[in-house]
Formats: C-alpha cells, structure tokens, sequence
C-alpha cells in the first residue's frame, strides 16, 4: 500500500504532511479508461488541485471538470481546450461568464444563467455553445425529484427550452446532472445512468437539433471505512457499456462523459503527523499530534458530527463528512505494547480531537502516524491559515521514487 519508507524519511523533514503516491493515481485512472471504453472522464479539480496530480491527471488525456473560474484558468494552465473543460457551478458571476467563456465549456446552472451568457455572448459577437445542469425528476434509487441549489428542474426545463431556442447567442447541446458522490453499489449506478440516456433521448427531441454531450456527474465511491466493500469497477464498466451500446442508435453522435474526483485521487494520498507530546490527565492519556484539525480537518469533523449524533448513525454530507470511521490512523512504530489513547492537535482550542480512547500501539514523542484516505478534499478543505501554525507539506511521489515537494 502506501510506503512506510519514504514516509518515515519525509518525517525527518516535516512535523506534518500530505503524501500523494502517482502510481496510485495512474491505477484508478487505467481502471476507468479500460472498463469504460466509449466514455470520457472529467478529473473534478476541487478534490484535489495540486500541480503534480493535474499534470498526472491531464497527462493521461482526462478533460476537466471544473467548478469555478480559477479551476478553469487552472485546467487551461495545463494547456486543455474549451472543448475539454466543462464549467458548471451554481452562481457564476457576471465576470466568471465573460472570462470562462472562451475559455471553456459552460454548463448554466439556472434560467438567469442561460439568459446571462446570451448577454455576454452577443456583447462578445459570438454563439456560445453550452450545456444546462438539470435537476431531474429522479434520484439514484428512486423516481422523483427533489429540491436542489443546482440546476434547472427538469419539468421548468422543458416548459422553457422553446424559449431558448429563440435565443440569439445560445445554443444549448449539452446536459449536466449529477445527483450525489459516494456510492459503492454498480448496480444503483447503472440505474442512474440508464435514467441519464432517457432523458437525453428526451431532451434531445424537446432541443429539435443534435444533443452534442451528456455529463453523468459522479457517484463513482471508494472504501473509507475498513469494513465497506469496493466498488466493482469491472462490473459496473461493463454494465455501463451495455448501456451505451443499447442506446447509441438513438443517440449517435452523443459525447458521454463520467465526473470523478474521489475515485482518482482518494486512494493516493495519506496524511502523516508527528507525536509532540503526551501526558496523562484525570487518568486519560492524551497524544498531541502535529496540525490534525487545520491540517486535514476530516477526521476531527468525522468525531464531532458522531460526538453530536450520539447514538444515531449520521448520514454522509459530503465532502465534509463521509461516515465516522472513513479515516484509519496507524502509527508506525514496532512498539509491542498497546494503550488506551485519546489523539488530539495542538492547537490552542480543544475542538481539534482527532478520536477519542481507542487502543493503539504505544506512542512516544516523535513517533509517525499515517492518517489514511487523505487524496481527495483534504488538504483543500482544511482551515491551515487558522493560529499561523507551519502547515503541513503537499508532497508528490512520482512513479520513479522521487519526492517532488512544492
Ligand atoms: C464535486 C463534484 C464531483 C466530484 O465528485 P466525486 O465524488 O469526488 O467524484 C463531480 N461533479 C460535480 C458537479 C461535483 O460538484
């Protein structure tokens, strides 16, 4: 798995760190592309935007999703082309749409979007070709919308896509859904997706004129907690597969693309903290790790979020929270005694606990502990500006056994 070596060699060097493992990151991307041929991948930079995982990442011929401007600029900087970025994000400003809009594919997000781009298109004398992200009237597992912040409902969708026909510098050719993150069950997924092409099919004949792509979102999960079962990639590529060959007839020239952060990154990264220091209060023994809460937030919130819920299992609310024992924390020490332990941060508020009293080989001061599923929405959602603390390293380990730090 992850390289007990090359960890405990960086640990000289930084009290804190991410660790992200290329090899691991090439695996999952040749799992996709193998078992889904026929299908385009969009790398969703939010989950994890260093440089090094997107040169891993574009290198390997992935478009871009990207949920702001500067993700765009970001996918741009990478040298991919408009048609290769998909930009769709509640909320686009004025300014988003008149830089993005040369820039990338956009995707609106609702009616006053769609009108908005007409504006800046027209003041730019040009016909913007874009998607619209529907909120349909399904769910992964079930028939019937819900109320979302993204999105055109898709009864207000069809009740309005005469109107945009009218328009003078749009020309809708693409559809955007994606419903939620995290799933490990193929067979819910081809559910999904067989739902997508029915409305394609459906919107395509509203449209009068060829749907160019279809954007299925994500939904593509990873293991967190020891005891889930990994998602069956080969099968759900192959039922996937099935689907799209069924539905090519009628929909021949449709660009079918899958969104996916977690399932690229997630795996490759571990986070890896320092024993600074130990003491026994009211007879509980408390371990002081390096930047745990501004460092990589998740695990603190997985125990505050089931500190909170008590006795009920909270649902996932992703990315913040997944479920609450997502993150494994293993210290590599050869220790063959164990201890009740309760792992807290050290900064200077006692919100930062990271688990409380469970048994771990004995910690000293100095020691290492490795904090796994640390690739995806870690480092980029933990509050590292917060107490001027040293934050913790980003570094890259490429395929060749070099540590890249930046
Ligand atoms: C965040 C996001 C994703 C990525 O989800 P993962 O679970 O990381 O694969 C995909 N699509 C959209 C629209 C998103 O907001």
């Amino acid at each position: 798995m992850f390289r007990n070596d090359i960890i405990l060699d960086q640990a000289q060097h930084h009290d804190s760190f991410y660790l992200y493992d290329q090899s691991v990151i090439l695996d999952h991307i040749k799992a996709l592309q193998e078992n889904f041929s026929g299908i385009g991948f969009l790398y969703s930079i939010k989950n994890n935007p260093h440089p090094e995982v997107l040169s891993t990442v574009f290198g390997a011929a992935l478009g871009a999703d990207a949920a702001s401007l500067g993700e765009v600029l970001l996918s741009r900087g990478h040298g991919l082309s408009p048609a290769q970025i998909q930009y769709s994000a509640p909320g686009k400003s004025r300014r988003d749409i008149e830089e993005a809009i040369s820039l990338s594919t956009l995707v609106a997000d609702s009616l006053n979007e769609v009108a908005l781009i007409n504006e800046v298109a027209k003041a730019k004398g040009m016909i913007a070709e874009i998607g619209v992200r529907i909120n349909p009237n399904f769910t992964f597992v079930g028939e019937g919308g819900i109320p979302s912040k993204f999105g055109i409902d898709e009864d207000v969708a069809f009740d309005t896509i005469a109107n945009w026909d009218a328009l003078s510098n749009v020309k809708v050719v693409g559809i955007h859904v994606h419903a939620r993150s995290q799933e490990l069950n193929p067979d819910v997924l081809v559910g999904y997706y067989r739902k997508m092409f029915a409305l394609a099919k459906k919107f395509q004949a509203a449209l009068g004129h060829e749907l160019q792509f279809m954007n299925m979102g994500s939904g593509i999960g990873i293991d967190y907690e020891t005891s889930d079962t990994p998602l069956d990639i080969a099968t759900l590529g192959t039922d996937t597969k099935a689907v799209l060959s069924a539905e090519r007839q009628s929909l021949p020239n449709l660009a079918v693309y899958i969104e996916s952060g977690r399932y690229i990154a997630g795996k490759s990264g571990v986070y890896v903290t320092k024993v600074l220091d130990k003491k026994v209060s009211f007879g509980k023994t408390f371990v002081i790790l390096a930047n745990t809460l501004n460092g990589f937030i998740r695990p603190s919130l997985a125990k505050l979020v089931t500190n909170y819920a008590g006795t009920q299992k909270p649902a996932g609310t992703e990315p913040l929270f997944t479920s609450k024992s997502a993150f494994q924390f293993i210290p590599l020490v050869d220790a063959d005694e164990t201890e009740v332990v309760t792992l807290v941060g050290n900064l200077c508020t006692g919100a930062d606990v990271v688990t409380s009293d469970i048994t771990l080989p004995t910690l000293r001061i100095g020691d290492v502990v490795v904090i796994t599923n640390a690739g995806a929405y870690a480092a980029v959602l933990s509050p590292m500006q917060f107490s001027a603390q040293v934050p913790p390293a980003q570094l890259f380990l490429t395929t060749d056994g070099t540590v890249l730090s930046s």
